[in-house]
């Protein structure tokens, strides 16, 4: 019997799913596609409030004790959660001939017999989604490559279920890469602030006041459309883009105060005062502009900011009601979240910030600016 490989054995939200597969590092083992399946047993019904980490370790026992088996599957997918079984960074056992090559995803359900595109089926479906579509990412996996266990030639079986459509899960993958690039950005968690939104210690003020000039420079760079100009003037004052990218400043990491010693945040991802997101703006991050603030403003101003703007002025402008504000404030709302989310949430008819961190990302930027404005200008 080969040694047990052992198991992760934690549960993931899909959000949370995407920064663990994006801390992995593959040097050891590079899947080259996806196995699904369903547990058949246990079906939904046997799991009314899907897994538990005790769960998890029945099945531990069961692969490794039972079976005598090295390793089990990687991932089995409920309706709420995204658990990791066997470590996704080496070989598992799920279906013979296509273990060396594959990562092998265990959906909770019996599909031969319970429904998948309705009620909990649904949901279970839509995170074996999202978990594939995450990590086709970011291991380069082409969606079309995806496998049903019954595609194995030596298996009867009809995992993942007879109501599993393979065209459909493959189309789903697809819509789910494209419409959700990655978050370029992401901040410090409120309590990670240590601050109420708007109250600035006096170390954070003493730097906005310090870098005023250098934010001042980067916001006068770019002629936006005299409407918006118009509109954000009466609120912000003529210099009012300085203080929106002082405001995301301060949202992001506290004009850096929140960053570690070589100014990175985000468990490493976000790069300065800006945090820019090296899983979004690699090429950016690999360089050493990042650790300038000047090269930053200009980079966030002009390649991701103003994009962003363009973006949803030719796709959702009629959903803000051709109003100027509204799009901009969902434009900063995409500096968290990504354009194609903030789309999402237009055309949802929801909020902005309903896709956002702490669903207040554009709000509490424009609230920080006005502070910063109301006391610096
Ligand atoms: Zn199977």
């Amino acid at each position: 019997m080969d040694k047990w490989k052992g198991i992760i054995g934690q549960g993931f939200t899909p959000k949370q799913f995407r920064e663990y597969v994006a801390g992995l590092s593959w040097d050891d083992w590079l899947a080259e596609f996806i196995v699904l399946h369903h547990t058949a047993v246990p079906s939904l019904v046997q799991r009314p409030s899907g897994f538990t980490r005790e769960h998890l370790l029945g099945l531990e026992k069961y692969y490794r004790d039972e079976m005598g088996w090295s390793a089990g599957p990687h991932l089995f997918v409920d309706d709420y959660m995204i658990w990791v079984f066997t470590p996704l960074t080496v070989p598992g056992v799920h279906a013979k001939s296509f273990n060396a090559r594959s990562i092998g995803l265990e959906m909770l359900g019996n599909y031969d017999v319970e429904a998948f595109t309705s009620g909990r089926g649904e949901m279970v479906r839509e995170n074996a989604v999202a978990a594939i579509a995450m990590l086709s990412a970011a291991l380069d996996i082409d969606p079309d490559s995806l496998m049903f266990h019954r595609d194995e030639p030596n298996t009867t079986k009809t995992c993942p279920g007879r109501h599993v459509d393979k065209a459909t899960i493959i189309q789903a993958v697809k819509d789910y890469v494209t419409s959700e690039p990655a978050p370029g950005f992401t901040q410090l968690s409120a309590s990670q602030a240590d601050l109420t939104q708007t109250q600035f210690k006096s170390e954070e003020f003493g730097r906005a006041k310090e870098y005023l000039p250098v934010f001042q420079a980067a916001a006068d760079a770019y002629q936006w459309p005299a409407e918006l100009e118009a509109v954000m003037r009466q609120a912000l004052g003529p210099r009012w883009m300085a203080w929106v990218l002082m405001g995301i400043a301060s949202r992001e990491s506290r004009f850096g105060l929140l960053l570690d010693e070589d100014g990175r945040g985000d468990g490493g991802h976000g790069h300065g005062i800006m945090q820019v997101d090296d899983r979004s703006h690699a090429a950016f991050c690999d360089g050493e502009g990042w650790q300038d603030l000047r090269s930053s403003l200009e980079y966030v101003h002009h390649s991701v900011i103003v994009p962003s703007f363009n973006y949803l002025g030719e796709n959702c402008f009629e959903l803000v009601k051709e109003d100027y504000e509204a799009l901009f404030m969902a434009t900063v709302a995409t500096y968290n979240c990504g354009p194609g989310n903030v789309r999402k949430a237009l055309e949802a008819g929801t909020d902005v910030d309903s896709l956002t961190t702490g669903r207040d990302y554009a709000r509490d930027v424009l609230a920080r600016a006005k502070a910063l404005y109301g006391a610096l200008s």
